[in-house]
């Protein structure tokens, strides 16, 4: 296995008190890219498999906050608490959690393997911030990955999702279900269904992408770095098509189509 693949992201998912547990590469040339598309587009799988591929880390704002939903409620702030009541119910955490969650992870901005943003930013405040924070580093994004899917193909996507409470890894109930029903392929772990993946909330969060996430897609088009890409068929499908697009803005330092352990 690709010794990547072991990072479990604790810097990221719990903060700067803890050490992940493999220590990232040094890419001479890492990958910095966001994942930009409705909730359900399959960013979360992509993210993965890019991982897998490029090296650089997965930080996704939404797996932050389904972390910190794990722990008991004495070891969360009142602000959490409230932030994680809006994520049950599909409407966007409030700014200032959000940047209380970026700026205690910064370091995650600076790792040395590269990241993908998966679910951040997802307004054009966010994005703004974002763009002068990374302009502080030093540093630029390579790409902005914007996933197109229509909306009702969505809704199916996302009422049949299951994800894996132990490895997070993705399933869904009709088009990738799992070989054992309710039991991940890979870890053995439970599938449930997320909260916000139930009818009622997605409709919200649909709503929330319209009126607050998709202006961005204008924001990054404005700055030439919209990469747009379809993501209707399989995940390797998708990924194939993300992974030409990426190659025509830069060159990828192994066959983006092996995993890059096996060509180093
Ligand atoms: P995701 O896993 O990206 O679909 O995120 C799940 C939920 O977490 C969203 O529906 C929001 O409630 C919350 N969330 C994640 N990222 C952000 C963000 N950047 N800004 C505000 N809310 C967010």
């Amino acid at each position: 296995m690709d010794s990547r693949d072991l990072n479990d992201r604790a810097a990221w998912l719990r903060g700067p008190s803890a050490e992940c547990s493999v220590v990232p590469k040094r890419l001479e040339q890492p990958w910095r890219l966001v994942l930009l598309g409705p909730p359900g587009v399959g960013k979360g799988t992509q993210a993965h498999l890019l991982t897998q591929r490029l090296g650089a880390c997965h930080l996704s704002t939404g797996d932050v906050f389904r972390e910190a939903k794990t722990r008991n409620e004495r070891q969360q702030t009142l602000a959490m608490s409230a932030a994680l009541n809006h994520m049950c119910r599909g409407t966007l955490v409030p700014e200032a959690v959000v940047w209380q969650v970026i700026r205690e992870r910064a370091t995650c901005l600076r790792c040395q393997s590269g990241f993908i943003l998966d679910g951040f930013p997802r307004t054009l405040a966010q994005a703004k911030v974002l763009k002068l924070l990374i302009e502080n580093e030093r540093l630029s994004l390579d790409a902005v990955v914007n996933y197109e899917l229509p909306f009702a193909e969505i809704v199916s996507r996302l009422s049949g999702r299951r994800t894996c409470q132990k490895c997070k890894a993705i399933f869904h109930l009709t088009a990738q279900p799992p070989r054992t029903e309710g039991v991940c392929d890979l870890c053995c772990g439970p599938l449930y269904q997320r909260e916000d993946d139930r009818p009622e909330a997605i409709t919200v969060r649909l709503n929330a992408y319209q009126s607050s996430t998709a202006p961005l897609i204008q924001f990054y088009r404005n700055l030439g770095m919209l990469t747009p890409v379809v993501a209707s068929g399989s995940p390797e499908e998708i990924f194939r098509r993300t992974a030409t697009a990426l190659e025509k803005r830069r060159k990828f330092d192994c066959d983006p189509f092996a995993s890059c352990a096996d060509s180093n």
